[in-house]
């Protein structure tokens, strides 16, 4: 029985033992948790309201033994793990656009500087700010390195002097150029390519010529997108001037392309007005960049807290990244109008481009059609005063000389008067078939009027012409012609001269009537020469 009360002893003694080192290590433990709780506070305090209350009841149960409160602090163990979590995540956030802001502001700097030296040391801040989420302390010493660079070139250091930084002026006042002025010189390109086109099947009148060939040369040489409407305007007044031909459909690419002038104006002034508001959205930018960079600067010159430097240096760099993002969505915002425009204005170019072609074999036609003699298909007397112009300029400037051949049916009348006006028209398609297969390629022959037809043959002396009309002439006279089975007589008479120095275009042909004349007097079915 004594041997049994002497082992509970022992083992109340054992046990109480054990109780007070418990209490001591708890009470120890506690006292090491009120001190976690306090460097917690002085470590977080400030970064979220939530936090900094949480932390504030964990400070105040901590008061307390924790054995009384044990469901409630694990409850706020909780919250505050939820809470440091959710910090965590918006302060990478923070670091990530911190990093984006800093990255961005190295570009800036790298489009105002020159030498290898500033390129080198923005090189190791851009590899330092991309590492700026493992080593956050290292903001202070990076943005310390950027603030002295910008200052370099703000007070106008020797990075300023390089032709290519007064590009990049920091007020704004010049635009640096980019992707919209390629656009807009290749849709001018493509503009100019087609007014080019345009003009060279117009047939220009002798008074318009010199206006024609500056507008010419103005194109080629490429002209700026403000000058544009007036090259259109100058381009259609050629247009107006040079077709006295004034078609419908004509009329109405005229007004169309003057739609088009209209549009491309509106571009222009669009253009220029987003180039202004992008100046002054850069300008903004600029100033905003510099308060910033004077208050970072003044921060870090007076703050020697790295926590107090760390919170103020993140508030003013989240003001930058607002700043930039607000710039980027406006620039952003800006160029999808340019660019939906542009786009519009390339379809426009387009529908030009197709009415152009359109037109233009339409005028082709029309000319075409002007210029020849329905019946027989020859070019008719406006082509020829085209021709003889032509030939006439040709031998003033070079004296290549050339002759002019009036050739008239003999007794034409009598054909018609026997067979009828219908054969007497079939006779003429024959005869301009048998003129045109007997003389050279470089030849031309045209109907001037009625049985009349006039041959012009270029560097042709009169000997040469007299030989080449009088192969025709017999090859009319030995035609078959036949008018139900009985022979018709055809023949032709051929007055021929050569131009002489001092001829006017009136006068050459005039002489080569006279000659026609001559042979008409001399019996008709010949060729005479003066
Ligand atoms: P000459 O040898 O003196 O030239 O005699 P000619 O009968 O040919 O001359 P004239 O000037 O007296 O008559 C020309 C005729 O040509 C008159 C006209 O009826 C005819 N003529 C003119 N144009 C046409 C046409 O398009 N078709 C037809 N069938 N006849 C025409
Ligand atoms: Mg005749
Ligand atoms: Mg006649």
């Amino acid at each position: 029985m004594a041997e049994q009360q002497v082992d509970w002893k022992k083992k109340y003694r054992d046990l109480s033992q054990d109780m007070e080192s418990l209490e001591r290590k708890s009470a120890d433990v506690e006292k090491e948790l009120r001190l976690l709780a306090n460097y917690l506070s002085v470590a977080l305090e400030g970064e979220t309201p939530q936090l900094d209350a949480s932390i504030k009841t964990l400070k105040m149960i901590l008061q307390e033994p924790c054995g009384d409160n044990l469901p409630f602090l694990t409850k706020l163990c909780r919250q505050v793990e939820d809470q440091v979590h959710d910090r965590e995540s918006s302060r990478s956030k923070q670091i990530k656009q911190t990093i984006s802001a800093l990255l961005k502001w190295v570009r800036r700097l790298r489009s105002q500087v020159n030498s290898n030296g500033s390129q080198n040391i923005l090189d190791s801040l851009e590899q330092r700010s991309n590492q700026l989420d493992e080593k956050f302390f290292e903001l202070p010493s990076v943005l310390s390195e950027l603030i002295e660079l910008q200052g370099h070139i703000e007070v106008g250091g020797p990075e300023n002097h390089g032709a290519a930084d007064k590009e990049f002026s920091l007020d704004g006042s010049a635009v640096p150029i980019g992707a919209d002025d390629e656009e807009i010189s290749f849709l001018l390109k493509r503009v100019g390519a087609e007014l080019l086109e345009l003009i060279s099947s117009l047939h220009v009148p002798k008074t318009e010529a010199p206006a024609a060939r500056d507008l010419v040369k103005d194109i080629e040489s490429g002209f700026e997108l403000t000058k544009l409407p007036e090259v259109l305007q100058n381009v259609v007044a050629l247009v107006v001037n040079s077709n006295s031909n004034t078609s419908e459909d004509f009329e109405n690419y005229l007004l169309e392309l003057s739609d088009r002038l209209i549009e491309v104006q509106t571009f222009v002034e669009h253009s220029r007005q987003e180039q202004q508001e992008s100046g002054q959205n850069q300008k903004e930018l600029d100033q905003h960049v510099r308060r910033e960079v004077v208050q970072l600067h003044q921060t870090v010159k007076e703050t020697h807290d790295i926590g107090i430097l760390k919170k103020a240096v993140s508030h003013q760099l989240s003001g930058l990244v607002r700043a930039m993002d607000e710039f980027k969505k406006k620039e952003e915002e800006r160029e999808e109008r340019l660019q939906g425009r542009y786009e519009n204005l390339i379809d426009k170019v387009e529908q030009m481009e197709m009415e152009t072609l359109k037109v233009k074999s339409h005028m082709e036609e029309e000319r075409l059609r002007a210029r020849t003699d329905p019946l027989t298909g020859l070019p008719n007397r406006a082509a020829y005063d085209e021709q003889i112009a032509q030939e006439f300029e040709r031998w003033s400037r070079y004296k290549t000389n050339f002759s002019v051949v009036v050739c008239d049916l003999d007794f034409f009348k009598k054909v018609n008067d026997s067979y009828g006006h219908l054969a007497g028209d079939k006779v003429l398609r024959l005869v301009a078939k048998v003129i045109s297969k007997n003389i050279r390629t470089t030849d031309f022959a045209c109907r001037f009027g009625g049985e009349e037809f006039v041959v012009l043959l270029p560097s042709s002396s009169v000997k040469d012409s007299i030989e080449a009309m009088e192969k025709v002439r017999k090859k009319l006279e030995t035609s078959p012609f036949n008018f139900h089975g009985e022979p018709v007589n055809i023949t032709m008479s051929f007055g021929v001269t050569e131009i002489e120095e001092g001829d006017s275009v009136d006068e050459l042909f005039a002489r080569a009537d006279q000659a026609l004349y001559q042979a008409k007097e001399n019996g008709r079915n010949r060729v005479c020469s003066l």
